[in-house]
């Protein structure tokens, strides 16, 4: 049984971050996506939504399942009977912290491995930072994150309500 661990915050889960769960999802048995409950990111969503941000997205995917999670990764991942992390790779900007927070990782237990995969091009330029931006503004993220993210996004304080046109 090949188990994968995804962490990250999902502040919220973006298309760019459920393409690479799809992608991880056919390579490996199970895939347990991660959410960061302390993150020095202050997070929009608190880490019960961001959870069940993912869960919703996620579904129709049988073998993903989401945990929040705390602590120490390598250990979080040996303790979930895990080979290996994955992590999103959008562009060179992203490379220099995957590169050492993977290093560090492997320093810490040998026996993790850290993946990198690749998003569909089109999702190379989205983050959960621009997302929130976008939609605390009231612009249209529809394209950007799944339906359920875009309604909670919709219903944050401080998030400009504004009417979308329809969706053909
Ligand atoms: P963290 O706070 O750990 O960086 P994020 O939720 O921001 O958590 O990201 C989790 C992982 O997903 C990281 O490896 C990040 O590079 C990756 N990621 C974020 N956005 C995208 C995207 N649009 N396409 C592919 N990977 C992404």
């Amino acid at each position: 049984m090949r188990t994968v661990v995804y962490p990250g915050s999902f502040d919220p889960l973006t298309n760019g971050h459920l393409d690479v769960i799809e992608r991880a999802a056919r390579l490996f048995d199970r895939v347990i996506v991660a959410v960061a409950q302390n993150t020095e990111k202050h997070p929009l969503f608190t880490p019960e939504e961001r959870c069940a941000l993912v869960v919703g997205a996620t579904r129709r995917l049988r073998n993903v399942e989401t945990r929040a999670f705390d602590g120490l990764l390598v250990d979080y991942v040996r303790g979930c009977g895990a080979q290996a992390v994955i992590r999103g790779l959008r562009a060179v900007s992203d490379f220099e912290f995957e590169f050492q927070m993977a290093l560090m990782n492997r320093k810490l237990d040998e026996r993790v491995e850290t993946i990198f995969m690749m998003p569909k091009d089109t999702y190379t330029f989205l983050s959960s930072r621009l997302v929130k931006e976008i939609a605390r503004l009231g612009g249209d993220v529809r394209d950007f994150v799944p339906g359920n993210v875009g309604k909670a996004l919709a219903g944050k304080n401080g998030v400009r309500q504004t009417a979308l046109p329809k969706r053909k």
